[in-house]
């Protein structure tokens, strides 16, 4: 997906969800290299949306395998906006 810093993503993740995993309570997170991964929207109910569905940075624990997504766009905002505040 063009037009996201993949570092930037990922500090702002960092900052705003620095949780150990629900799971097994470690903080253990790896952060995919490819980033990307699309939720799709569920046929019928996506008329208008682009994309099709929710784009999301993915990680996952490293100690018990429970994956995370997290969305692109809220990160990008809040990412966008800490950097307009600088
Ligand atoms: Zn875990």
């Amino acid at each position: 997906m063009a037009g996201h810093d993949l570092d930037e993503l990922y500090d702002c993740l960092r900052r705003v969800a620095p949780s150990a995993c629900p799971c097994c309570q470690k903080d253990d997170w790896i952060l995919a290299t490819e980033p990307m991964a699309l939720v799709p929207w569920v046929k019928g109910l996506n008329k208008g949306l682009k994309g099709g569905g929710v784009h999301a940075v993915v990680r996952t624990c490293g100690a018990c395998g429970f994956v995370r997504l997290h969305s692109v766009q809220v990160l990008q905002a809040i990412a966008d906006a800490d950097r307009k505040a600088r």
